[in-house]
C-alpha cells in the first residue's frame, strides 16, 4: 500500500483520515442492490446505534445519500405532526441552520436564541415549553462547530419529555468522538456524518433514533419526496436497502473507519481529541491568542480564536502559508467577531499540531505579525 500524502485539517471535516480508510474505497464493481453490500449496510447501521450505546430493539440507524445539513432537515421536516411547533435552543450557526429549515418548510417554530459564547438559560427554556404546549419537538446542537461551544443536551433533553416532546439533537460535531448515551442523555434523535468523528469519507450521513418515534411519524404530513425519515426508515426494514443510489465506496470507508473505530476504543479515541484539543489551546495561549468561548464552555473539539488586532493580520494569507505547507486552519462561523478555528477531529495527534505551531509560528514571522500577538484594548 503506497504512503498518500498526509495533510492536517484542523478544519471542522471532513477530517484527515488514514489510508487504510482511503484504500477500503478501492474495491471491485458492485451494484448496490446485491444481498452482499445490504448484509454490510445491516453491520453498518447496527454499529451506529452501538457507537452511541443505544440498544439495538429501540433504536435503529437510517443512512442517506448527503452531507450533515441534509440529517438536520430529515429529522425536522419528518418528525413534526401536523398543527404543532418546533423548538430550536439557538445559540449558534447550525441550530440557526434548524430555523432555515423551518422557515422553508413554512413550520410553526420558536427560535429561542442565546449569545453565541454562552450555554442556554434552562430556566427560559422550561417556561416556553410551558407556555407553548403545542411543542411537539425541541432541537439544540451538541457542538456549536461554529464556536465549539457544549451543550447541556441531557438536561435540555429531561425538559423536553418533561413536556412531551420528541429530543432532536445535532451531534454532527461530537459524534463517535465525545461519548455519547442515547439514554443518558435523554436523545431521542441524534445525527452526524462519516467524515467527522468517524474520520471516514464524505457522502453518507446518518439518524440515530428511537424506532417507535419513527413508525408513529408515518402518518405525520410527508413534506419531502427524498427526505423523508419514515420513507427511509421503511424500505431499509422492507428491503435492506437505500431507497435510491447510497454512496457505495463512502460506505466501504465508512466500514473501515469503524473497525478501526472500535479498534481504538471510544475513551482512548476520546482522550486522544482532547490531548489534541490541549495542544491547541496551548499553542493559541503560547501566542498569545484570544478566544471566543471561556474554557470551562468548551466542547474539547474546536477552538475559536480572535483575529489580532494587527495589520499585518491577514488571514488568508497565513491560511495560504500553513495550506502549501500541508495544514488546513479554516475562518470562524460568527457575524460579529473575525475569528478562525483550529480543530481536533480526525486521525492526528499531538506531534501533529506542534508540527504545525512551528509553521504558524513562522507564516506569522513571515508576514511580521508581533508575537504575542496584539489586541486593542491591551
Ligand atoms: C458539519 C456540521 C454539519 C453538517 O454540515 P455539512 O456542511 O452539511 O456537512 C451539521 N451540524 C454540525 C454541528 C456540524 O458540525
Amino acid at each position: 500500500m503506497e504512503k498518500i500524502k498526509r495533510n492536517i485539517l484542523l478544519n471542522p471535516g471532513p477530517s484527515t483520515t488514514t489510508d487504510s480508510v482511503k484504500y477500503s474505497q478501492v474495491v471491485p464493481d458492485i451494484c448496490p442492490r446485491e444481498r452482499e453490500f445490504s448484509c454490510l449496510m445491516k453491520g453498518l447501521r447496527e454499529d451506529l446505534v452501538k457507537i452511541v450505546h443505544g440498544d439495538l430493539g429501540k433504536f435503529t440507524s437510517v443512512l442517506f445519500c448527503g452531507s450533515g445539513t441534509l440529517n438536520i432537515d430529515v429529522c425536522i421536516n419528518s418528525l413534526l405532526p401536523d398543527g404543532k411547533k418546533v423548538l430550536v435552543i439557538n445559540n449558534g450557526a447550525y441550530s440557526a441552520r434548524a430555523v432555515e429549515i423551518c422557515q422553508y418548510y413554512g413550520l410553526p417554530y420558536i427560535d429561542l436564541s442565546f449569545p453565541i459564547d454562552q450555554t442556554p438559560n434552562l430556566t427560559i427554556v422550561e417556561q416556553a415549553l410551558q407556555k407553548n404546549p403545542d411543542i411537539a419537538l425541541v432541537h439544540t446542537t451538541h457542538n456549536e462547530t461554529g464556536t465549539g461551544i457544549l451543550n447541556p443536551i441531557r438536561e435540555i433533553g429531561t425538559l423536553a419529555h418533561q413536556y412531551n416532546a420528541v429530543f432532536t439533537v445535532d451531534t454532527t460535531s461530537t459524534y463517535a468522538m465525545r461519548p455519547i448515551d442515547m439514554e443518558k442523555d435523554n436523545i431521542d434523535f441524534c445525527m452526524a456524518s462519516a467524515q467527522k468523528g468517524l474520520m471516514a469519507m464524505s457522502g453518507l450521513s446518518f439518524i440515530v433514533g428511537n424506532r417507535k418515534i419513527i413508525e408513529a411519524s408515518k402518518n405525520y404530513p410527508k413534506r419531502s419526496y427524498y427526505c423523508n425519515l419514515f420513507l427511509q426508515y421503511d424500505y431499509f426494514e422492507r428491503t435492506g436497502e437505500m431507497h435510491f443510489t447510497p454512496p457505495v465506496q463512502t460506505i466501504y470507508a465508512t466500514l473501515q473507519a469503524i473497525k478501526e473505530y472500535w479498534q481504538e476504543g471510544e475513551q482512548a479515541k476520546w482522550a486522544r481529541h482532547t490531548r489534541v484539543f490541549q495542544a491547541i489551546n496551548d499553542g493559541l495561549d503560547k501566542l498569545g491568542f484570544r478566544q471566543v468561548i471561556k474554557p470551562e464552555y468548551r466542547a474539547g473539539l474546536v477552538s475559536s480564536a480572535i483575529y489580532p488586532d494587527d495589520p499585518a493580520w491577514n488571514f488568508e494569507k497565513i491560511h495560504d502559508y500553513c495550506y502549501e505547507r500541508g495544514f488546513t486552519i479554516y475562518p470562524g462561523k460568527i457575524s460579529t467577531t473575525n475569528s478562525f478555528r483550529l480543530c481536533a477531529l480526525g486521525a492526528i495527534d499531538v506531534e501533529d499540531i506542534k508540527a504545525f505551531f512551528v509553521i504558524f509560528e513562522e507564516a506569522l514571522n513571515h508576514f511580521g505579525v508581533a508575537i504575542p500577538v496584539k489586541y486593542k484594548d491591551e
